[in-house]
Protein backbone atom coordinates (compact mmCIF):
# COMPACT_ATOMS: atom_id res chain seq x y z
CA UNK A 1 0.00 0.00 0.00
CA UNK A 2 0.98 3.85 -0.39
CA UNK A 3 0.81 5.63 2.59
CA UNK A 4 0.39 9.58 3.76
CA UNK A 5 0.81 9.80 7.79
CA UNK A 6 0.49 12.74 9.10
CA UNK A 7 1.94 13.50 12.43
CA UNK A 8 0.65 16.85 14.23
CA UNK A 9 2.60 19.29 17.07
CA UNK A 10 1.84 16.95 20.32
CA UNK A 11 3.23 13.52 18.06
CA UNK A 12 6.29 15.43 17.55
CA UNK A 13 6.54 17.60 20.61
CA UNK A 14 9.81 16.43 21.87
CA UNK A 15 12.95 14.61 20.59
CA UNK A 16 11.61 11.41 22.45
CA UNK A 17 8.28 11.68 20.77
CA UNK A 18 9.84 11.79 17.12
CA UNK A 19 12.17 9.33 18.19
CA UNK A 20 8.99 7.37 18.32
CA UNK A 21 6.93 8.51 15.42
CA UNK A 22 10.44 7.16 13.49
CA UNK A 23 9.96 3.61 14.73
CA UNK A 24 6.04 4.03 13.95
CA UNK A 25 7.15 4.97 10.57
CA UNK A 26 9.91 2.61 9.99
CA UNK A 27 6.95 0.09 11.16
CA UNK A 28 5.32 1.00 8.28
CA UNK A 29 7.89 0.54 6.04
CA UNK A 30 9.15 -2.57 7.41
CA UNK A 31 5.30 -4.45 6.76
CA UNK A 32 6.21 -3.79 3.18
CA UNK A 33 4.09 -0.04 2.53
CA UNK A 34 5.56 2.95 0.58
CA UNK A 35 5.30 6.21 3.14
CA UNK A 36 5.51 9.70 2.87
CA UNK A 37 5.50 11.18 6.10
CA UNK A 38 4.17 14.94 6.61
CA UNK A 39 5.26 16.59 10.23
CA UNK A 40 3.77 19.85 12.04
CA UNK A 41 6.22 21.81 14.05
CA UNK A 42 6.88 20.93 17.67
CA UNK A 43 4.10 21.80 19.53
CA UNK A 44 3.74 25.61 20.62
CA UNK A 45 6.43 26.20 17.47
CA UNK A 46 4.10 28.37 15.59
CA UNK A 47 2.86 29.72 18.80
CA UNK A 48 6.18 31.00 19.38
CA UNK A 49 6.87 32.58 16.45
CA UNK A 50 3.69 34.47 15.92
CA UNK A 51 4.60 35.59 19.63
CA UNK A 52 8.22 36.90 18.34
CA UNK A 53 6.84 38.51 15.49
CA UNK A 54 3.79 40.40 17.65
CA UNK A 55 7.19 41.70 19.44
CA UNK A 56 7.69 43.68 16.54
CA UNK A 57 4.21 44.54 15.06
CA UNK A 58 0.73 44.11 16.31
CA UNK A 59 -0.03 43.47 12.07
CA UNK A 60 2.85 42.17 10.65
CA UNK A 61 3.18 41.73 6.62
CA UNK A 62 1.59 38.20 5.77
CA UNK A 63 4.16 37.37 3.85
CA UNK A 64 7.38 37.79 6.40
CA UNK A 65 5.17 36.19 8.70
CA UNK A 66 5.24 32.79 5.79
CA UNK A 67 8.78 32.77 5.81
CA UNK A 68 8.86 33.13 9.51
CA UNK A 69 6.26 30.18 10.22
CA UNK A 70 7.26 27.80 7.37
CA UNK A 71 10.56 27.12 9.36
CA UNK A 72 9.05 25.43 12.53
CA UNK A 73 7.52 22.07 10.26
CA UNK A 74 11.50 22.47 8.56
CA UNK A 75 12.85 21.17 12.07
CA UNK A 76 10.67 18.44 12.81
CA UNK A 77 11.19 17.12 8.53
CA UNK A 78 14.76 17.38 8.98
CA UNK A 79 14.85 15.82 12.75
CA UNK A 80 12.67 13.24 11.54
CA UNK A 81 14.54 11.89 8.23
CA UNK A 82 17.95 11.92 10.56
CA UNK A 83 16.29 9.78 13.10
CA UNK A 84 15.07 7.47 10.36
CA UNK A 85 18.43 7.35 8.84
CA UNK A 86 20.20 6.71 12.10
CA UNK A 87 17.84 3.57 12.04
CA UNK A 88 19.11 2.74 8.80
CA UNK A 89 16.23 3.59 6.49
CA UNK A 90 16.86 5.54 3.88
CA UNK A 91 14.89 8.86 3.50
CA UNK A 92 14.64 12.65 1.31
CA UNK A 93 13.25 15.57 3.81
CA UNK A 94 11.46 17.98 1.34
CA UNK A 95 10.07 21.60 2.17
CA UNK A 96 6.95 22.45 0.74
CA UNK A 97 8.53 23.71 -1.76
CA UNK A 98 11.23 20.93 -3.15
CA UNK A 99 7.67 18.32 -2.48
CA UNK A 100 6.21 20.53 -5.67
CA UNK A 101 3.56 22.33 -3.76
CA UNK A 102 2.25 25.21 -5.81
CA UNK A 103 -0.40 27.31 -4.08
CA UNK A 104 -1.91 31.05 -4.71
CA UNK A 105 -0.72 34.36 -3.05
CA UNK A 106 -2.87 34.44 -0.15
CA UNK A 107 -0.16 34.27 2.22
CA UNK A 108 -0.63 32.54 5.75
CA UNK A 109 -3.69 31.04 3.94
CA UNK A 110 -2.82 29.97 0.66
CA UNK A 111 -4.92 27.77 -1.01
CA UNK A 112 -3.03 24.45 -3.15
CA UNK A 113 -3.00 25.16 -6.76
CA UNK A 114 -1.45 21.77 -7.90
CA UNK A 115 1.32 19.11 -7.40
CA UNK A 116 4.09 17.80 -9.13
CA UNK A 117 4.36 14.25 -7.78
CA UNK A 118 7.41 13.81 -9.53
CA UNK A 119 10.18 14.21 -6.77
CA UNK A 120 7.71 12.52 -4.36
CA UNK A 121 7.63 9.16 -6.87
CA UNK A 122 10.85 9.44 -8.08
CA UNK A 123 12.08 9.01 -4.17
CA UNK A 124 9.36 6.51 -3.81
CA UNK A 125 10.62 4.37 -6.74
CA UNK A 126 14.46 4.76 -5.41
CA UNK A 127 12.50 2.86 -2.11
CA UNK A 128 13.04 6.06 0.44
CA UNK A 129 10.83 7.22 2.94
CA UNK A 130 10.24 10.64 2.14
CA UNK A 131 9.55 13.21 4.85
CA UNK A 132 7.62 16.28 4.49
CA UNK A 133 7.49 19.70 6.00
CA UNK A 134 4.14 20.27 6.46
CA UNK A 135 1.94 23.55 5.95
CA UNK A 136 3.99 25.29 3.84
CA UNK A 137 4.08 25.78 -0.53
CA UNK A 138 5.28 28.07 -2.65
CA UNK A 139 3.73 30.37 -5.16
CA UNK A 140 4.37 30.19 -9.12
CA UNK A 141 6.94 33.42 -8.80
CA UNK A 142 9.07 31.51 -6.01
CA UNK A 143 7.52 33.30 -2.43
CA UNK A 144 7.43 30.86 0.26
CA UNK A 145 3.30 30.73 1.93
CA UNK A 146 2.28 28.85 4.72
CA UNK A 147 -1.42 27.32 4.15
CA UNK A 148 -3.38 27.99 7.61
CA UNK A 149 -3.25 27.24 10.88
CA UNK A 150 -3.35 22.93 11.28
CA UNK A 151 -2.12 22.91 7.49
CA UNK A 152 0.16 20.24 7.27
CA UNK A 153 -3.50 18.32 7.29
CA UNK A 154 -4.44 19.58 4.12
CA UNK A 155 -0.12 18.84 2.96
CA UNK A 156 -0.77 15.43 3.47
CA UNK A 157 -4.51 15.00 1.82
CA UNK A 158 -3.36 17.35 -1.48
CA UNK A 159 -0.29 14.74 -1.47
CA UNK A 160 -2.26 11.69 -1.02
CA UNK A 161 -4.71 13.15 -3.51
CA UNK A 162 -1.92 13.77 -5.63
CA UNK A 163 -0.46 10.53 -5.62
CA UNK A 164 -3.60 8.37 -5.27
CA UNK A 165 -2.34 7.07 -2.02
CA UNK A 166 -4.66 4.03 -0.50
CA UNK A 167 -5.01 5.79 2.83
CA UNK A 168 -4.25 9.17 4.49
CA UNK A 169 -3.82 8.57 8.11
CA UNK A 170 -3.96 11.62 10.61
CA UNK A 171 -2.36 11.09 13.66
CA UNK A 172 -2.37 13.39 16.74
CA UNK A 173 -3.21 13.13 20.53
CA UNK A 174 -6.34 11.94 20.35
CA UNK A 175 -7.64 8.61 18.77
CA UNK A 176 -10.06 9.68 16.80
CA UNK A 177 -13.49 12.14 15.88
CA UNK A 178 -15.60 12.15 18.98
CA UNK A 179 -19.11 13.46 19.45
CA UNK A 180 -17.75 16.53 20.76
CA UNK A 181 -13.83 17.56 22.09
CA UNK A 182 -13.51 15.15 24.75
CA UNK A 183 -11.35 17.86 26.67
CA UNK A 184 -14.33 19.69 27.56
CA UNK A 185 -17.02 16.16 27.66
CA UNK A 186 -15.59 13.29 29.32
CA UNK A 187 -18.60 11.63 28.18
CA UNK A 188 -17.93 12.31 24.52
CA UNK A 189 -18.06 8.93 22.25
CA UNK A 190 -15.41 7.57 19.72
CA UNK A 191 -17.69 7.51 16.21
CA UNK A 192 -16.10 4.64 13.86
CA UNK A 193 -16.86 6.62 10.75
CA UNK A 194 -18.12 9.77 9.85
CA UNK A 195 -19.02 11.46 6.46
CA UNK A 196 -17.12 14.33 4.55
CA UNK A 197 -19.75 16.93 4.99
CA UNK A 198 -20.86 16.06 8.71
CA UNK A 199 -16.50 16.07 9.13
CA UNK A 200 -15.97 19.78 7.04
CA UNK A 201 -18.69 21.47 9.04
CA UNK A 202 -17.70 20.33 12.53
CA UNK A 203 -14.21 21.05 11.34
CA UNK A 204 -15.24 24.44 10.47
CA UNK A 205 -16.84 25.59 13.33
CA UNK A 206 -14.16 24.76 15.54
CA UNK A 207 -13.49 21.23 16.09
CA UNK A 208 -9.72 22.02 14.77
CA UNK A 209 -8.81 17.56 15.13
CA UNK A 210 -9.37 18.39 11.35
CA UNK A 211 -7.87 21.41 9.35
CA UNK A 212 -11.64 22.10 7.54
CA UNK A 213 -9.57 22.75 4.26
CA UNK A 214 -8.29 19.09 4.39
CA UNK A 215 -11.56 17.91 4.90
CA UNK A 216 -13.42 19.62 1.62
CA UNK A 217 -9.93 18.23 -0.78
CA UNK A 218 -10.30 14.66 0.93
CA UNK A 219 -13.71 15.10 -0.44
CA UNK A 220 -13.39 16.88 -3.53
CA UNK A 221 -10.48 13.93 -4.56
CA UNK A 222 -12.05 10.99 -2.70
CA UNK A 223 -8.93 10.46 0.06
CA UNK A 224 -10.25 8.49 2.77
CA UNK A 225 -8.71 9.65 6.07
CA UNK A 226 -7.92 7.71 9.41
CA UNK A 227 -7.88 10.14 12.16
CA UNK A 228 -5.81 8.12 14.73
CA UNK A 229 -4.08 8.23 17.65
CA UNK A 230 -0.10 8.65 18.07
CA UNK A 231 0.84 6.79 21.38
CA UNK A 232 -2.10 4.06 20.98
CA UNK A 233 -2.42 1.63 18.67
CA UNK A 234 -6.27 1.19 18.51
CA UNK A 235 -8.74 1.67 15.24
CA UNK A 236 -9.18 5.28 14.52
CA UNK A 237 -12.17 7.38 12.91
CA UNK A 238 -12.52 6.60 9.27
CA UNK A 239 -13.49 9.79 7.29
CA UNK A 240 -15.40 9.43 4.40
CA UNK A 241 -18.61 9.36 1.36
CA UNK A 242 -22.07 9.19 3.41
CA UNK A 243 -23.15 6.37 0.95
CA UNK A 244 -20.65 4.37 2.96
CA UNK A 245 -21.96 4.80 6.59
CA UNK A 246 -24.71 2.84 7.70
CA UNK A 247 -26.14 4.18 10.75
CA UNK A 248 -27.06 7.97 10.17
CA UNK A 249 -27.32 9.56 13.66
CA UNK A 250 -29.94 12.35 13.46
CA UNK A 251 -27.11 14.64 15.31
CA UNK A 252 -23.15 13.42 15.15
CA UNK A 253 -21.38 16.59 16.95
CA UNK A 254 -21.42 19.79 18.76
CA UNK A 255 -18.28 22.00 18.12
CA UNK A 256 -17.13 24.82 19.75
CA UNK A 257 -15.31 27.58 18.45
CA UNK A 258 -13.25 30.23 20.75
CA UNK A 259 -11.73 32.03 18.04
CA UNK A 260 -14.76 34.63 17.48
CA UNK A 261 -15.18 38.22 17.97
CA UNK A 262 -18.66 40.34 17.61
CA UNK A 263 -18.21 43.93 15.46
CA UNK A 264 -21.03 45.46 16.32
CA UNK A 265 -22.10 49.00 14.03
CA UNK A 266 -24.81 51.08 15.39
CA UNK A 267 -26.19 53.85 13.13
CA UNK A 268 -24.92 53.32 10.34
CA UNK A 269 -26.44 55.43 7.30
CA UNK A 270 -28.44 53.01 5.32
CA UNK A 271 -27.72 53.84 2.10
CA UNK A 272 -27.36 51.19 -1.20
CA UNK A 273 -23.70 50.27 -0.71
CA UNK A 274 -22.82 50.51 2.04
CA UNK A 275 -22.47 46.61 3.06
CA UNK A 276 -20.26 45.83 -0.15
CA UNK A 277 -17.88 48.35 0.50
CA UNK A 278 -17.42 47.19 4.12
CA UNK A 279 -17.07 43.72 2.84
CA UNK A 280 -15.32 44.37 0.07
CA UNK A 281 -12.32 46.10 2.34
CA UNK A 282 -12.44 43.40 4.97
CA UNK A 283 -12.43 40.76 1.75
CA UNK A 284 -9.18 42.67 0.54
CA UNK A 285 -7.11 42.05 3.81
CA UNK A 286 -8.24 37.97 3.68
CA UNK A 287 -10.58 38.53 6.74
CA UNK A 288 -13.13 35.88 7.16
CA UNK A 289 -16.48 37.39 7.96
CA UNK A 290 -18.41 34.73 8.92
CA UNK A 291 -22.15 35.31 10.39
CA UNK A 292 -23.91 38.86 9.64
CA UNK A 293 -26.82 40.22 10.96
CA UNK A 294 -28.31 43.69 9.46
CA UNK A 295 -31.48 44.84 11.49
CA UNK A 296 -34.56 46.44 10.18
CA UNK A 297 -33.31 50.13 8.91
CA UNK A 298 -35.36 53.29 10.50
CA UNK A 299 -34.79 56.99 10.37
CA UNK A 300 -32.20 56.46 7.69
CA UNK A 301 -29.76 54.34 10.47
CA UNK A 302 -29.72 50.67 10.64
CA UNK A 303 -27.41 48.50 12.84
CA UNK A 304 -25.05 45.85 11.42
CA UNK A 305 -23.10 42.99 13.51
CA UNK A 306 -20.67 40.25 12.34
CA UNK A 307 -18.36 37.98 13.32
CA UNK A 308 -14.75 37.90 12.70
CA UNK A 309 -11.96 35.64 13.29
CA UNK A 310 -10.58 37.32 17.31
CA UNK A 311 -6.98 36.83 15.92
CA UNK A 312 -7.55 39.00 13.27
CA UNK A 313 -9.13 41.78 15.35
CA UNK A 314 -6.51 44.28 15.54
CA UNK A 315 -6.48 43.76 11.75
CA UNK A 316 -10.37 44.50 11.49
CA UNK A 317 -10.27 47.68 13.77
CA UNK A 318 -7.83 48.85 11.11
CA UNK A 319 -9.41 48.38 8.46
CA UNK A 320 -12.87 49.40 9.89
CA UNK A 321 -11.67 53.08 11.50
CA UNK A 322 -12.75 54.68 7.95
CA UNK A 323 -16.17 53.31 8.06
CA UNK A 324 -16.17 55.18 11.57
CA UNK A 325 -17.83 58.21 9.86
CA UNK A 326 -20.81 56.92 8.26
CA UNK A 327 -21.50 54.90 11.94
CA UNK A 328 -23.52 56.20 15.23
CA UNK A 329 -20.80 53.61 17.03
CA UNK A 330 -18.15 50.93 16.59
CA UNK A 331 -17.60 47.73 18.80
CA UNK A 332 -15.71 44.96 19.13
CA UNK A 333 -16.26 42.22 21.68
CA UNK A 334 -13.69 39.52 21.59
CA UNK A 335 -15.76 37.40 24.13
CA UNK A 336 -17.74 35.47 22.11
CA UNK A 337 -18.29 31.92 21.27
CA UNK A 338 -19.57 30.15 18.51
CA UNK A 339 -20.83 26.92 19.59
CA UNK A 340 -22.68 24.17 16.85
CA UNK A 341 -24.77 21.40 16.51
CA UNK A 342 -23.94 19.12 13.45
CA UNK A 343 -25.82 15.92 11.73
CA UNK A 344 -26.88 15.36 8.40
CA UNK A 345 -29.58 13.61 10.34
CA UNK A 346 -31.45 17.34 10.21
CA UNK A 347 -32.23 17.00 6.39
CA UNK A 348 -35.07 14.82 7.30
CA UNK A 349 -36.19 16.04 10.64
CA UNK A 350 -38.26 19.07 12.56
CA UNK A 351 -37.16 20.14 15.88
CA UNK A 352 -33.45 19.79 16.09
CA UNK A 353 -32.68 23.81 15.97
CA UNK A 354 -35.66 24.37 18.70
CA UNK A 355 -34.38 21.54 21.15
CA UNK A 356 -31.11 23.58 20.82
CA UNK A 357 -32.24 27.23 21.58
CA UNK A 358 -34.87 25.21 24.18
CA UNK A 359 -31.61 23.80 26.01
CA UNK A 360 -29.48 27.51 25.77
CA UNK A 361 -33.01 28.68 27.43
CA UNK A 362 -33.05 26.16 29.99
CA UNK A 363 -29.25 26.70 30.96
CA UNK A 364 -29.84 30.85 30.98
CA UNK A 365 -27.35 31.27 27.90
CA UNK A 366 -28.35 34.14 25.65
CA UNK A 367 -28.05 33.31 22.19
CA UNK A 368 -26.76 36.55 20.27
CA UNK A 369 -26.66 35.20 16.82
CA UNK A 370 -27.89 32.20 15.11
CA UNK A 371 -26.92 30.77 12.03
CA UNK A 372 -28.31 27.51 9.89
CA UNK A 373 -27.99 25.37 6.96
CA UNK A 374 -29.18 21.73 6.00
CA UNK A 375 -27.10 20.10 8.62
CA UNK A 376 -25.66 22.61 11.24
CA UNK A 377 -27.20 24.89 13.70
CA UNK A 378 -24.73 27.64 15.56
CA UNK A 379 -25.03 30.07 17.83
CA UNK A 380 -22.66 32.83 19.03
CA UNK A 381 -22.61 32.93 23.27
CA UNK A 382 -21.16 34.42 25.71
CA UNK A 383 -17.66 33.17 25.69
CA UNK A 384 -18.11 32.39 29.62
CA UNK A 385 -20.80 29.69 29.10
CA UNK A 386 -19.14 28.04 26.11
CA UNK A 387 -18.44 24.98 28.11
CA UNK A 388 -21.55 24.79 29.97
CA UNK A 389 -23.26 24.93 26.76
CA UNK A 390 -21.52 22.51 24.81
CA UNK A 391 -22.06 19.70 27.61
CA UNK A 392 -25.92 20.81 27.60
CA UNK A 393 -26.10 19.94 23.97
CA UNK A 394 -24.32 17.13 24.20
CA UNK A 395 -26.71 15.54 26.77
CA UNK A 396 -29.92 17.28 25.26
CA UNK A 397 -29.42 15.18 21.79
CA UNK A 398 -28.30 11.98 23.86
CA UNK A 399 -24.62 12.23 22.51
CA UNK A 400 -23.35 10.58 25.16
CA UNK A 401 -25.82 7.22 25.01
P1 LIG B 1 -2.38 18.13 16.00
O1 LIG B 1 -1.55 19.13 16.73
O2 LIG B 1 -1.84 16.75 16.03
O3 LIG B 1 -2.73 18.57 14.62
P2 LIG B 1 -4.81 19.09 17.09
O4 LIG B 1 -4.52 19.69 18.42
O5 LIG B 1 -4.92 20.00 15.91
O6 LIG B 1 -3.73 17.97 16.80
O7 LIG B 1 -6.13 18.19 17.18
C1 LIG B 1 -6.33 17.27 18.21
C2 LIG B 1 -7.21 17.87 19.29
O8 LIG B 1 -8.49 18.17 18.75
C3 LIG B 1 -7.52 16.94 20.45
O9 LIG B 1 -6.55 17.03 21.45
C4 LIG B 1 -8.90 17.39 20.93
O10 LIG B 1 -8.84 18.09 22.15
C5 LIG B 1 -9.38 18.34 19.85
N1 LIG B 1 -10.74 18.10 19.38
C6 LIG B 1 -11.69 19.06 19.20
N2 LIG B 1 -12.84 18.53 18.81
C7 LIG B 1 -12.66 17.19 18.72
C8 LIG B 1 -13.50 16.09 18.35
N3 LIG B 1 -14.78 16.27 17.99
N4 LIG B 1 -12.97 14.85 18.37
C9 LIG B 1 -11.67 14.65 18.73
N5 LIG B 1 -10.84 15.64 19.10
C10 LIG B 1 -11.31 16.90 19.09
N1 LIG C 1 2.24 24.32 12.72
C1 LIG C 1 1.03 24.83 12.09
C2 LIG C 1 0.03 25.25 13.16
O1 LIG C 1 0.31 25.16 14.34
C3 LIG C 1 0.43 23.84 11.12
C4 LIG C 1 0.01 22.51 11.69
O2 LIG C 1 0.40 22.17 12.81
O3 LIG C 1 -0.70 21.79 11.00
O4 LIG C 1 -1.01 25.71 12.82
MG1 LIG D 1 -4.17 20.00 13.91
Amino acid sequence: MLLVQKYGGTSVGNLDRIAHVAKKVAKAKAEGHDVVVVVSAMSGETNKLIEWAKHFSPTPSKRDMDLLLSSGERVTSALLSIALNEMGYPTVAMTGRQAGIVTDDTHTSARIERIDPKPLRQALDEGKIVVVAGFQGITPDGRVTTLGRGGSDLTAVAIAGALGADKCEIYSDVDGIYTTDPRIEPKARKLPKISYDEMLELASLGAKVLQNRSVELAKKLGVVIEAKSTFEDVPGTIITKEEEIMEKPLVSGIALDRNQARVSLQGVKDRPGIAAEIFKALANESINVDMIVQTIGHDGHTNLDFTVPQNELELVRRVMEPFGRECGSIEYDPSVAKVSVVGVGMKSHSGVAAKAFETMAQENINIEMISTSEIKISMIIDEKYSELAVRALHSAYELDR
